[in-house]
């Protein structure tokens, strides 16, 4: 009896586990067709791709970042894909009231918000935790609690919509990362906060899902928090198109967490728990320490 618990067990598990991932919603980009979207950061790298898949999806698309003639130009190629409507609103996320005046404008020009796409992040260096406690402070408010206005703002649409919130982190924000301490930080308060909201929905039955994308090395030509660490890291990037397309299928189908790419993210993640000095010094040997500078 024991024995036959042994191996009936697991094999169950098995079986429910297949049924319940294969019985899951496939993503179709009719999906968001028509659905009003708010991508911050989206003046380069994967906001900028998303920007463009959800304008071929033809989405209501509202675009911010701080350099007005790349959104314009960003604007531009999305209406010629096909987007329902496109437009921006340039600013800094320093500024909170600026975050929370992104999301009127969505209220005013598109009526409501179905999807809130939260991708930006500060500029930060690359190498040893340089003391430097204002920095900390200034890439929090960018990276961080600007996240948190744009959802406090966004949240009465979203429920009214029964929308997404889709948060950009990193795998910088799941374990600890060498070299990008301050960016890290900012990636781990966002996983708190976000899970812990997450939670608050599903005991108030709040209908608003959150998507928590962890992502690998992306090629982005630079990386604004991390920039300089393509010379450094001995892994190859993945594609910022696929990673795009991978984040808006997540939010489609309002799944918990993306792992992207599920290889180099969740896979040593499996690791955290039972042998972190194991992955901490996977993490490290990712590096090409010559040439680092030391405090
Ligand atoms: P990116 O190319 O550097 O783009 C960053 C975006 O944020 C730009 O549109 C930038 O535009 C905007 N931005 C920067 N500072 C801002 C500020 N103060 N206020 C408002 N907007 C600001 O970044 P990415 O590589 O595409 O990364 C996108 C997301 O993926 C980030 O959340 C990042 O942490 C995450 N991620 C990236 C990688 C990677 O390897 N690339 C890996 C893991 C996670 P302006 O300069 O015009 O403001």
């Amino acid at each position: 009896m024991g024995r036959l618990q042994k191996i009936l067990l697991p094999f169950l598990g098995l079986v429910l586990a297949f049924w319940f991932y294969s019985a899951r919603e496939n993503f179709k980009p009719e999906m968001l067709k028509g659905k009003r979207v708010i991508v911050t950061g989206a003046s380069t790298g994967i906001g900028e791709q998303m920007a463009y898949h959800l304008a071929r999806m033809g989405s209501h698309i509202l675009i911010t970042a701080r350099t007005e003639a790349k959104l314009q130009k960003v604007v531009e190629r999305c209406l010629e894909l096909g987007a329902a409507s496109a437009r921006y609103v340039s600013g800094t996320m320093e500024d909170m009231a600026f975050a929370e005046h992104v999301v009127k404008e969505a209220e005013t020009s598109l009526g409501g918000l179905d999807m809130l796409i939260l991708n930006h992040v500060g500029t930060s260096y690359f190498g040893y935790f340089n003391g430097d406690v204002g920095h900390v402070r200034k890439l929090l408010e960018i990276n961080f609690l600007s996240y948190v206005a744009m959802t406090t703002s966004a949240l009465p649409m979203l429920k009214e919509s029964e929308g997404s919130i889709v948060v950009v982190s990193s795998m910088a924000g799941k374990v600890g990362f060498p070299f990008t301490v301050p960016y890290s930080a900012t990636k781990f308060a966002l996983d708190g906060f976000f899970s812990s909201l997450r939670q608050e929905f599903s005991i108030q039955s709040v209908n608003v899902s959150i998507t928590l994308c962890i992502l690998g090395f992306i090629d982005t030509g630079k990386i604004s928090a991390v920039r300089s660490s393509a010379e450094v890291l001995l892994v190859p990037p993945a594609p910022r198109e696929e990673c795009a397309l991978e984040i808006l299928r997540a939010g489609a189908l309002r799944r918990r967490e993306l792992y992207y790419r599920y290889g180099s993210t969740r896979l040593p993640l499996l690791l955290r728990d039972w042998a972190a000095e194991l992955l901490d010094y996977l993490v490290r040997s990712r590096y090409r320490l010559d040439g680092l500078k030391r405090n």
